[in-house]
């Protein structure tokens, strides 16, 4: 007699590791180890949460209707081709699950996200990376490592946990390098956080060719983690497919209003963007004066360096100012924290934290 066996690839998989969420013992922690916005959900998107309780019996939307429309009016998108789900995880995995199984590689860079390796190897999909060049995606390594197993590539834009980025130019260099029968899918969850001009999170991409996919979600700039609410933009042939195989139900009636009550308070939208836009290079510029590297980031995080084996003594002295961060090891960076940026308060922590550890290490 032997025990049920999951399929091949399922007992390789590392179960994925978030940022921790307490110390124990301390009140008033700065969770800064999830990216998760500093400033939370919009005021409106919370009322529109709470509104919900009334309804909590009746199934939601199973077609997102309201939500694909907002989501079409704020971006100037076609809604037929918007796809919402639990998170936009729960649609990189069905991603995944439709284009890639056995004998099939998915190909994304070395500092990839955690998620594109555990999804293929849930489908019996082999995960291959590509070296990226100063942290930073490199479009000749990904198209150096396609076979003819290729089905799927993962590019993060911005990258985390790098928060670097590749301008627009430089994701159609990769696009028209790839076959046409290999998906792009382009994650574009900070996207929002990224104000320059040579920048796009993907759109045109999605629109204009049959292959390529965008991710969105609301777990970042719009705060509403907890609700598990993102989206994806892809082409009719692929939006039908995600449509086939997600469940019915898959996002709750309370993340659909709350996501399209989150869609039109762009004054709360901008106040993020703003705050973030001062206190990202206040963290960096901090950071670097006491003599540690700092990765620039076009995110809502940053990646500091140390000296080798220094991370548990910073991580130690950030957590006596109640401030948690994320270690980066799994990722292959062991030297180094990712840490998100927070309000004022949280902000000037970090820094009496790393001013501390600095103090210590001297
Ligand atoms: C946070 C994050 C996501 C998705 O988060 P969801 O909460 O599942 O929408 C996707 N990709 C990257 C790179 C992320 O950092």
């Amino acid at each position: 007699m032997t025990a049920p066996l999951p399929r091949p690839g399922i007992l390789d998989i590392k179960p994925y590791q978030g940022g921790r969420s307490k110390l124990d013992g301390v009140a008033h922690v700065a969770k800064l180890s999830s990216n998760e916005g500093a400033l939370g959900a919009s005021p409106r998107a919370k009322a529109a949460y709470q509104a919900i309780a009334a309804e909590l019996h009746r199934y939601p939307d199973g077609g997102c209707e309201a939500l694909r429309a907002a989501l079409a009016k704020r971006f100037g998108l076609d809604a037929s081709r918007v796809v919402c789900g639990a998170g936009s995880d729960e649609l990189i995995g069905l991603l995944v699950h439709a284009y890639a199984g056995p004998g099939d590689e998915v190909l994304y860079p070395e500092y990839g996200f955690a998620m594109y390796p555990l999804y293929a190897r849930a489908n019996g999909a082999t995960p291959v990376t590509a070296p990226e060049t100063d942290l930073t995606v490199d479009v000749d390594a990904i198209l150096s490592k396609v076979t003819d197993k290729t089905r799927i590539v993962f590019v993060a834009n911005p990258s985390n946990p790098t928060g670097t980025m590749i301008p627009a130019s430089e994701i159609e260099r990769l696009r028209k390098g790839l076959r046409p029968d290999i998906i792009l899918a382009i994650d574009s969850a900070y996207s929002e956080f990224v104000t320059r001009n040579d920048y796009s999170p993907g759109t045109e991409l999605a629109e204009s060719t049959d292959n390529t996919v965008m991710f969105r979600t609301f777990s970042k700039i719009f705060g509403m983690g907890a609700l598990r609410l993102g989206w994806c933009y892809a082409p009719a042939a692929i939006a039908d497919v995600f449509n086939r195989i997600r469940s019915p139900f898959n996002v709750s009636a309370a993340a659909q209003a709350a996501g399209v009550a989150a869609l039109e308070d762009t004054a709360f939208f901008e106040l993020c963007l703003a705050h973030n836009q001062m206190w990202r290079p206040w963290l960096a510029e901090n950071i670097e004066a006491l003599g540690l590297k700092v990765t620039p980031s076009f995110a809502n995080f940053l990646l500091v360096h140390f000296p080798a084996g220094d991370v548990p003594k910073a991580e130690a002295a950030l957590a006596r100012q109640a401030v948690i961060v994320r270690q980066v090891a799994s990722y292959g960076l062991p030297n180094a924290l990712r840490i998100s940026v927070g309000t004022e308060d949280e902000n000037r922590r970090v820094i009496a934290g790393l001013t501390e550890y600095k103090e210590g290490a001297a």
